[in-house]
């Protein structure tokens, strides 16, 4: 196994740099490129399941975090307030009180329920400087967040809606997961007081996991403040398992906000606000990709997914235009001329780009490219036009294969 931080600085994704501090990783051009395609993707399967995008800031008055519970159950892991005109203000630990907050501005209707709000957003954590590391200790984070407002009936529904999400990510991304865990409050930790709460929230979050027929284990002492909750967890290089996708019930932060909807018997009721996460925070998804595929990730996540080699000068004009064709078909590709090497060392070099797309005399010739698998197998020279065609194919539908031996044939 890989360890992330060895290879995001060799692969040259991300670095962290004393002066900007511990745990506030920056993101090189290669590592910006694998985290806008996650997300994007993120925003395309929401989009499809029926959520809406918002923006909320990454700060707030200290009095939202007090309402929402984060203050008293959660202050040890915040940043300190910083004073302003005599008001004082937070970096969010999350994003709920803000969709809270979003979804109190308006008047709801039951026609409205479920209502899917989604944000990657930022908030923070003061992680002690002691376990920083790469991108998985870190103090700021870019987290994967949405909240579902709906009814008690539409419960189970949303809960289950939010596991095949992050079951079809899961394949996309060509992750696994460890295994499915109930988290349940604990002795000895900071929970927020409501026992009949926790008893429906628990019985609903077992019944998805019993229905779902997943193996799952019930784990004390691992649920949020507010309630009870399904995390999916992932097991590291080291042999460290983490959670990494989350999917929660929680009846508390309705209440602090008097969250409210007109049901169909014309009078206020109180919704419930599912907390659902598909990949959780973007560094921690990404430090495990790094390792679970070593470098060598899905071609649609690849920073550069097709390496253009010309085998001489003479060809770097078609090398050139086929790049260009690349770029604009929506493919991240490179043009890696004779002057960095020979073409076995270029070859060597781009062991990690799924395509390698090598143009000699003969391809020239006739606008064809003879292409490289990542995987080792070299194909029949092909038009330009189809490699375009059939690599377009296998990004656009996330998959996890090189090739489709059976569109090739
Ligand atoms: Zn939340």
């Amino acid at each position: 196994m890989h360890d992330h931080r060895q290879l995001g600085r060799e692969l040259g994704l991300f670095d962290t740099d004393p002066l900007i501090g511990a745990g506030l990783p920056y993101w090189l051009p290669d590592g910006a490129a694998i985290r806008h395609t996650l997300e994007e993707y993120i925003r395309g399967a929401e989009r499809r399941a029926g959520y809406r995008h918002v923006y909320s800031p990454v700060l707030g008055k200290r009095e939202l975090y007090e309402i929402s519970g984060h203050w008293a159950h959660y202050s040890d892991d915040m940043f300190p307030p910083m004073d302003l005109g005599g008001e004082q203000f937070v970096l969010r630990p999350s994003l709920c009180p803000h969709h809270a907050v979003i979804f109190r501005s308006r008047a709801h209707s039951y026609r409205e329920l479920p209502l899917r709000m989604a944000e990657l957003g930022g908030m923070y954590r003061s992680e002690l400087s002691g376990v920083l590391g790469g991108l998985t200790r870190v103090r700021a984070i870019q987290l994967n967040d949405a909240h579902i407002f709906c009814t008690l009936d539409q419960v189970a529904q949303e809960a289950r809606g939010a596991l095949e999400m992050i079951r079809r990510a899961y394949e996309a991304l060509g992750i696994a997961p460890s295994r499915y865990r109930l988290s349940l409050p604990g002795p000895g930790g900071k929970y927020v007081a409501a026992p009949e709460k926790w008893e429906r929230s628990t019985a609903l979050l077992t019944e998805v996991l019993d229905g779902s027929g997943l193996p799952y284990e019930a784990a004390e002492g691992e649920a949020a403040f507010y309630g009870p909750k399904i995390d999916v967890q992932v097991t590291d290089g080291a042999g460290r398992e983490f959670t990494l996708s989350t999917v929660q019930v929680d009846f508390h932060q309705p209440e602090r906000f008097g969250l409210q909807y007109i049901g169909a018997d014309g009078a206020k009721h109180r919704p419930v606000m599912i907390h659902r996460s598909i990949i959780g925070s973007v560094e921690r998804a990404v430090a495990h990709l790094i390792e679970e595929h070593g470098g060598a990730f899905p071609a649609w996540l690849a920073p550069t997914q097709v390496a253009v080699l010309p085998i001489s000068d003479a060809e770097l004009p078609n090398a050139d235009a086929f790049a260009r064709r690349c770029a604009e078909a929506g493919l991240r590709a490179e043009v890696r001329g004779p002057a960095s090497g020979t073409l076995g060392a270029r070859i060597r070099e781009a062991r990690l780009v799924p395509y390698q797309a090598v143009i000699g005399a003969k391809e020239a010739v006739d606008d064809r490219v003879a292409l490289r698998l990542r995987d080792g197998r070299r194909l029949e020279p092909l038009p330009s036009e189809d490699v375009l065609a059939r690599i377009g194919a296998l990004v656009d539908t996330h998959s996890t294969e090189v090739w489709d031996q059976a569109a090739a044939a």
